[in-house]
């Protein structure tokens, strides 16, 4: 099969966890219970120099039954500022010392696009919503940093489990020209995956300098994308809807900080640069939001295959589906089910049918990208595809059967349909003379194997540019023969 291509991804390099730069994994298997959690970060605050931040992620509240507060996380230290992410990455929880430090007091009052958790008295109980987190983040020690030979290291440790699950390329969703110079770096190390970079917002002036002078890069390492935010979390429940929550009434989300004058701005600003537009939005008020910028922007400066994506698009109906088409917008909804299901109770069983609208994109003839959002979910594309194809959670319940995608068409999400949202069919996402030579061997056909059981297929070789860069233990497949078609370096930008 084509390698999988992971349209939407955050790769962090992976450190070990007592390490000055790790962060502790709080994920439901590595802590399943607030007390684990505490107590595996009361391990790290034992190692940490006094004073110095101890930093956990990938909690998940509905698994432990509530969100950790600043109670909770004084036990783990009153003398380190503890902070650990939710596994949304828009909601985090802190000990007092982390509030003090950022001068959040009693009475303070909720930051623009965020919000306090609060005790019944009103006080701030340490859980932290989108710009919060921020605040909090930036605030107390400075954390340390390691030298770039040991993030070089560590990234590509990460990047060897990326290879065992199959893929062959990630698009980053958001990083800096300082990163991609790392990973420059890294590749002429050791060339793994490729990668296409979507890049944070304030960078395009120094982007479109860089693409005049350099061009957009290779088939290794590519620029093209620019990615903001226009709303918030699907699962840490701060996405913007138009109708409440299920189970607050008078809730609707936190609105986007940013107006429609504003958002048609910055689309603008990467339209006319001749770049792709990667915008996050969940709820279907944001999503709305976007399509009315991307309607103004084209309607001005028409550009035939522009591929402008939408992140996300959670929760989205028919009708935003059928303007998403209209407008030749690529979505790169989330395929984390497994995961995250039980997040959508919150949304109402009434809303499910429409949410990840993975299966309606297709039917509409909307271009769909497979990612794994990781760390939200796992990158591991054979356990994402069972989630598009079955819409089952790990706990067996079933959230939106009407958005059941079938295994191949999953599977083509993966492949083609990421590498079309990069703009790179041309030379991936199919196995066809003249593109790259990248590809995967699994262990089962996908097609013969029963949906539930697919995330247990095992990839047994993966192949990028014609070379193994990963055999599973055991296996005696022979390696290919042969040498691909084009060399690499003569690759031509998509446009
Ligand atoms: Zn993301």
């Amino acid at each position: 099969m084509p390698g999988f291509n992971d349209a939407h991804i955050h790769p962090t390099p992976l450190y070990d966890e007592m390490s000055p730069w790790g962060t502790i994994d709080c994920s439901p298997a590595a802590t399943p219970t607030i007390d684990a959690l505490v107590a595996r970060l009361r391990e790290k605050a034992a190692v940490t120099p006094r004073g110095q931040w101890v930093r956990g992620g990938s909690y998940q509240d509905t698994k432990l039954g509530r969100h950790p507060t600043r109670d909770d996380l004084d036990r783990v230290s009153t003398e380190h500022p503890v902070l650990i992410g939710h596994s949304s990455g828009h909601v985090a929880a802190c000990n007092s010392l982390a509030l003090k430090a950022a001068g959040i007091d009693a009475d303070a009052a909720d930051p623009k696009g965020g919000r306090f958790d609060r005790d019944a008295d009103g006080r701030p109980n340490g859980v932290l919503r989108e710009s919060a987190v921020g605040i909090v983040k930036g605030a107390g020690p400075e954390r340390p940093t390691p030298d770039t030979a040991t993030w070089i290291k560590a990234l590509h440790r990460r990047f060897d489990d990326y290879l065992a699950a199959g893929i062959t390329s990630i698009q980053h969703a958001g990083t800096s020209l300082a990163t991609v110079e790392r990973y420059r770096r890294a590749q002429a190390a050791r060339r793994q995956v490729r990668i296409y970079a979507m890049l944070r917002s304030g960078e395009i002036d120094e982007l479109e300098q860089i693409i005049a002078d350099h061009g957009r890069g290779d088939d290794w390492l590519q620029l093209g994308g620019i990615k903001t935010f226009q709303g918030n979390s699907l699962s840490g429940q701060t996405c913007w809807l138009s109708k409440p929550y299920d189970n607050r009434p008078d809730y609707y989300g936190i609105p986007p900080s940013r107006s429609l004058e504003s958002l048609i701005d910055r689309i603008s600003g990467i339209h006319e640069a001749g770049l792709q537009a990667c915008i996050h939005a969940n709820g279907d008020r944001e999503i709305a939001m976007v399509l009315d910028a991307y309607e103004e922007v084209l309607a001005r400066s028409p550009r035939p295959d522009h591929r402008h994506r939408i992140e996300h698009a959670s929760v989205c109906p028919d009708e935003l589906v059928a303007r998403i088409k209209e407008l030749g917008i690529v979505l790169a909804p989330h395929s984390y089910i497994w995961e995250h299901g039980d997040k959508m109770e919150a949304y109402g069983s009434w809303r499910w049918d429409f949410m990840h609208p993975n299966g309606s994109a297709l039917a509409a003839g909307v271009a769909i990208a497979g990612n794994s959002d990781s760390p939200v979910s796992a990158a591991v594309p054979m356990l994402r595809i069972q989630s598009m194809v079955t819409r089952t959670s790990a706990e067996g319940k079933v959230y939106g059967a009407s958005q059941r995608l079938s295994v191949l068409d999953a599977i083509r999400a993966w492949t083609l349909g990421s590498a079309y949202a990069s703009h790179q069919d041309h030379r991936k996402g199919s196995l066809t003379p003249g593109k790259l030579a990248d590809f995967v061997v699994l262990a089962a056909d996908p097609r013969t194997t029963p949906p539930d059981a697919l995330r247990h297929i095992d990839v047994e070789l993966t192949i990028v540019g014609g070379e193994v860069v990963y055999r599973q233990e055991g296996s005696t497949l022979p390696a290919p023969v042969g040498r691909p078609l084009s060399p690499d370096a003569a690759a031509p930008a998509s446009r």
